[in-house]
């Protein structure tokens, strides 16, 4: 397999499958948040100074019916161009022989963004002659969009086949996959996993499969209280999934079998509605009054938990550990990401993969005080539950 690093771009033109679908804002049409689009500049700036071309080619958005103005990717044009600091040519369609003629052209240090590849059905549905047109547009392709990997779209996956020999990650991709790697395979110890968000059964596979690798496994969030129930609690009117009582139980049996420190928090905030303004009260977690609902672990919890992360040598943390986007139920995600913090100071990895503990690490600005910060919700997640994503295997095989 090639490397990013050791390829030589001289005079090639590469077609990078970026992950540019970024917010916009809805009357404007300006880029509200343009993470995803620094994330990739490392990989275009490195073909760039190393004699190769750019063809960019991302999805924006889920397009229905073919193209849709608001879909368009010429309304990130301005900002992918003010980001890497020169003009970037567009073609208003990603396939056709325009777009074909313009990444033709393209001289060494020349950058093309291609339209939405998703205003053709054929993208998500993988059709081999769509991706073989994507193909033509460069002499090598990098794929660079860990959010999209667990596709087998045609831009994500497909068109490698076109590159045999020619296929490579970016360095985003490659960063995503080594730290994921580090923390599901090395033999630095303990290793803690903080498991929190809605629901058991989004994260029952990710449970399981983390049960043979971990020291130490945190429960916390909305899906404490199954546990919670299972274990004989009451738990009032907290988010339970009674469909999984007995899988809480089996895994609080499997963790006790394999040596698991599996811990469930003992104390919650509860609040007698779903409402940041609800009255609230400090309760042991397994007593919880009758029409009152856990929406925070409480000061015991997070205290017990800090004391585990701040022990860890590799910390995994996906989900949060309460409702913290009303601010009188966020302490406790707030507080283990100040642990984490914590522990990465001390030297620790740590790593925070999956949708909502990003969202929270990056609204309390601690993003920058951690190890690394996942850009792949659903592509985590799906690399976390040991499936092999279709567009890693894809540069792979
Ligand atoms: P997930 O996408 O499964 O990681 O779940 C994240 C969501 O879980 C966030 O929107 C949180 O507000 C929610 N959540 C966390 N704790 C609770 C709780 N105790 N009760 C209800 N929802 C919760």
């Amino acid at each position: 397999m090639e490397s990013i690093a050791s390829y030589d771009f001289t005079g090639k033109r590469a077609l990078v499958r970026v992950d540019f679908n970024v917010p916009l804002n809805k009357e404007t049409f300006e880029v509200t948040d343009d993470t995803r689009i620094r994330a990739a500049l490392p990989t275009i700036n490195h073909i760039l100074e190393n004699g190769g071309s750019v063809v960019l080619c991302s999805h924006l958005g889920r397009p229905k019916e073919g193209p849709e103005d608001r879909f368009s990717l010429r309304h990130i044009l301005p900002a992918v161009e003010r980001l890497l600091g020169k003009p970037v040519k567009f073609a208003a369609d990603c396939i056709g022989s325009a777009a074909l003629h313009m990444s033709a052209n393209l001289k060494p240090g020349e950058v093309l963004l291609l339209e939405n590849v998703r205003f053709y059905k054929q993208e998500t549905a993988g059709t081999e002659s769509f991706a073989e047109q994507l193909s033509k547009h460069g002499d090598v392709y990098v794929n660079d969009a860990f959010g999209t990997a667990h596709r087998a779209h045609a831009s994500t996956t497909v068109v490698a086949n076109y590159f045999p020999n020619d296929k490579m990650f970016g360095f985003l991709l490659e960063a995503e996959i080594k730290s994921v790697d580090r923390v599901l395979n090395s033999t630095e110890k303990p290793l803690t996993a903080i498991v929190g968000g809605a629901k058991v059964s989004s994260k029952i596979t990710i449970i399981e499969r983390l049960l043979d690798k971990v020291d130490h496994l945190i429960v916390g969030g909305g899906m404490a209280y199954t546990f919670v129930k299972a274990m004989g609690g009451e738990v009032g009117n907290s988010l339970v999934e009674d469909e999984f009582l007995s899988i809480a139980k089996d895994i609080i049996a499997k963790a006790k079998a394999k040596g698991v420190d599996l811990y469930i928090p003992t104390d919650t905030i509860v609040a007698d509605k779903f409402d940041n303004n609800a009255s609230t009260q400090l309760v042991a977690i397994g007593s919880i009054p009758s029409g009152w609902m856990g929406l925070d672990v409480g000061p015991e919890t997070i205290k017990a938990c800090a004391e585990i992360i701040e022990s860890s040598k590799l910390i995994l943390w996906n989900g949060p550990m309460g409702v913290f986007e009303m601010s009188n139920f966020q302490t406790g995600t707030v507080e283990i990401a100040n642990a984490i913090v914590r522990a990465t100071a001390k030297g620790a990895f740590s790593l925070i993969g999956g949708g909502d503990s990003v969202a929270a690490i990056n609204q309390f600005g601690l993003a920058d005080q951690v190890s690394y910060v996942s850009t792949g919700g659903g592509a985590m997640l799906e690399y976390l539950e040991g499936i092999e994503l279709p567009g890693i295997k894809a540069i792979r095989s």
